[in-house]
């Protein structure tokens, strides 16, 4: 056979977007290559091993109802699995899951592997293949040429990469691996804004040398709740537990004494660093007078001793990593396996992005992932499944699918960076999105799995076990309408003493789920058999509970939505807006956004501020 160098979709990049990019494009049914410079790097994860968290969860969840890898690498790779904010409300609730290194590289290896139409080939991409203005495809190092109307470049901090430890430096993608140099200078030759900015990894620690029984356990949640929506903890390896110190006066001091040799302080790193993910030295620099921070000791995998101290991310010299470590409770004889470091890299500034993450310069050339600005393996996956699929529909003809931002949390991370651009690693949060009580963790598949099958991405399997659920919902949500408990009757005496009153009237059994004190298992089987799977049931439950808060948010959707294109006058005088908080108005004031849809798109604006807006711009008439 033929060696194959023509596709539809070329992927460059092996990470978490570059893999959910070529799946996606893929799984559409283009021909798709994915070019990576190791192939035993796949999926490989380069900071700290673990999945989801707060806002992230959001996005694994959305890639995995439209079809993706991610959810379902973690559930055959989780070695912890949590639910994050578990006492509030459903909007917040994130599910976290510690990885094994090695088990989740091999998952998306293997999930790749049996993709139809997919190729992997290994091979640093030094070139792109330009015609007429347009991308064609990507050479190779060893001048391979792969043709293709559409390129998705996912090369994440390898552009340019430079590692720093302490006044040290060196060119590298992350450690171990070389740079993508040759292509960064080709992309610097292109009509794109390139920048700079930096992020960071701890040094790790050999279990063997840390004394455990000073230290505070904590377990993963008892359920072990599954990532995927196909998943189930039955697929779940060997559960491990994590552990909990801090750092204390004596490793502040340590970390004082070094910041003259800190690269960041000392002016040789220029890109700016994750505000949210700062390393240790940042800490100690920027919360001057807290005395001690929290470290979460995770274990790397089930098959190694290394283990990753979360919280103390570092580019300080060797030196300063091993005296800091050493001062720890618990770590006070650790082995350092690998030193921490810091990586500057090159990004794009994603304002020069179309919504499909085509870029404007180069029709035909996508970009997903770190290199949009963007910092973690979920924000890097979520692109990378838009970019492919968006890559894939370009080939076939059709119009690119860009979600909005009370559709998906995609579509709130793509809006920010687009809109706004950045200037520090981005990272998702729930206070990100302002219509978060529409877009749970827990419905993603209800919001997305129907256009992922629309599209091409969601297989039979997935679709039918869509469909069972979400017709399980329906006619469960139906029978509580409908199932009546009377006062005076059995049913009532149980409800009775579960809310401490009595029932002086008739209820049905939805009426009783918007009560606080009442759930679902306690009320589902009063009348009728409740509903065996439980994904549906919580569904059924929260859907009852929120309804109110539901549909007023749906409200403020469909208001914004007709007034979207709403010019605001030059001349508006925000301070004159009833009922603005002083913020908004400075915000409004400052930024005087064209229309209103604009104005809502303003980290802080609110859509209730958007309504209070909306309503003074009728009344002036
Ligand atoms: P990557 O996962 O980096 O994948 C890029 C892929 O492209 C690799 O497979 C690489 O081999 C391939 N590649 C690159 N250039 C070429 C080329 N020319 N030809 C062929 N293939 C190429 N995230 C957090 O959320 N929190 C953190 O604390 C954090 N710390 C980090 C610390 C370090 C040191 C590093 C390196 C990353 C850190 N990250 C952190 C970021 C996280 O690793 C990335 O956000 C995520 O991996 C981005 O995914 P990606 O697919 O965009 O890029």
């Amino acid at each position: 056979m033929e060696f194959q160098q023509q596709f539809d979709v070329i992927v460059i990049g092996g990470g978490h977007a570059g893999t959910e990019a070529a799946l996606a494009a893929a799984r559409m049914g283009s021909r798709t290559l994915l070019l990576t410079h190791s192939v035993d790097t796949l999926g490989q994860m380069s900071c700290n091993p673990a999945i989801g968290g707060i806002g992230k969860s959001h996005l694994v969840k959305e890639v995995d109802a439209l079809g993706g890898a991610m959810a379902q690498a973690t559930d055959r790779a989780g070695i912890q699995f949590r639910v994050l904010n578990a006492r509030k409300g459903p909007a917040v609730r994130a599910t976290r899951a510690q990885a094994d290194r090695v088990l989740y590289r091999n998952a998306i290896r293997e999930i790749l592997e049996s993709q139809p139409g997919l190729s992997i080939f290994q091979q640093p991409v030094d070139d792109l293949l330009l015609e007429g203005g347009r991308v064609a495809g990507a050479i190779t190092q060893m001048g391979l040429v792969f043709r293709a109307p559409a390129v998705v470049l996912t090369t994440g901090t390898f552009l340019g990469g430079k590692i720093h430890i302490g006044m040290e430096n060196s060119a590298g993608g992350r450690a171990g691996d070389a740079p993508a140099i040759a292509l960064a200078q080709r992309l610097r030759e292109l009509p794109f804004r390139v920048e700079r900015l930096k992020t960071g990894t701890p040094p790790r620690i050999d279990a063997r040398s840390v004394d455990f029984s000073v230290l505070e356990e904590q377990w993963g949640d008892a359920g072990a709740p599954p990532m995927s929506f196909l998943g189930h903890r039955d697929q779940h390896p060997a559960q491990r537990c994590c552990w909990i110190t801090h750092t204390n006066e004596q490793t502040h001091e340590i970390i004082r004494g070094g910041l003259d040799r800190s690269p960041m302080y000392s002016g040789v790193i220029e890109g700016i660093g994750p505000r949210y993910c700062p390393s240790i030295e940042d800490k100690i620099h920027r919360f001057a007078d807290k005395q001690s921070h929290q470290i979460f000791i995770e274990p790397e995998g089930l098959t190694t001793t290394e283990l990753y101290p979360n919280g103390i991310s570092t580019s300080l010299p060797f030196d300063v990593q091993y005296a800091l470590v050493r001062s720890i409770r618990g770590l006070e004889n650790a082995h350092i396996t690998r030193p921490g470091y810091a990586i500057e890299y090159d990004f794009f500034d994603p304002r020069d992005l179309n919504y499909s993450l085509e870029t404007r310069a180069v029709p035909g050339l996508y970009f997903a992932g770190q290199i949009n600005g963007t910092t973690g393996y979920e924000e890097a996956a979520a692109q990378g499944l838009l970019a492919g699929l968006n890559a894939a529909l370009a080939v076939q003809g059709k119009e690119p699918w860009c979600p909005r931002r009370d559709e998906a949390y995609i579509g709130v991370l793509v809006d920010d960076l687009i809109t706004m651009g950045t200037r520090e690693p981005y990272r998702m949060f729930t206070s990100r999105a302002e219509y978060r009580l529409l877009l749970r963790e827990d419905n993603a598949d209800l919001r997305l799995t129907e256009k992922g099958r629309d599209l091409g991405l969601v297989d039979d399997v997935r679709w039918q076990r869509f469909e069972t659920k979400r017709n399980a919902i329906a006619h469960e949500s139906s029978r509580l309408a409908t199932t009546w408990i009377q006062p005076g009757s059995s049913e009532a005496a149980i409800v009775a003493s579960k809310i401490k009153g009595t029932l002086t009237r008739e209820y049905s059994l939805a009426d009783l789920l918007r009560r606080p004190e009442l759930h679902y298992v306690d009320i589902a089987g009063l009348k009728g058999e409740p509903l065996a799977d439980t994904q549906a049931a919580e569904q059924v439950e929260i859907q009852a509970k929120y309804a109110g808060y539901i549909e007023r948010q749906q409200g403020d959707i469909e208001r914004l939505r007709r007034s979207e294109n709403l010019l605001l006058p030059e001349s508006l005088n925000y301070q004159a807006v009833d009922g603005l908080s002083h913020e908004v108005k400075q915000k409004l004031s400052e930024a005087r956004p064209a229309t209103l849809a604009r104005a809502g798109r303003i980290p802080g604006v609110t859509p209730a501020a958007i309504s209070l807006l909306l309503i003074y711009l009728k009344k002036r008439g």
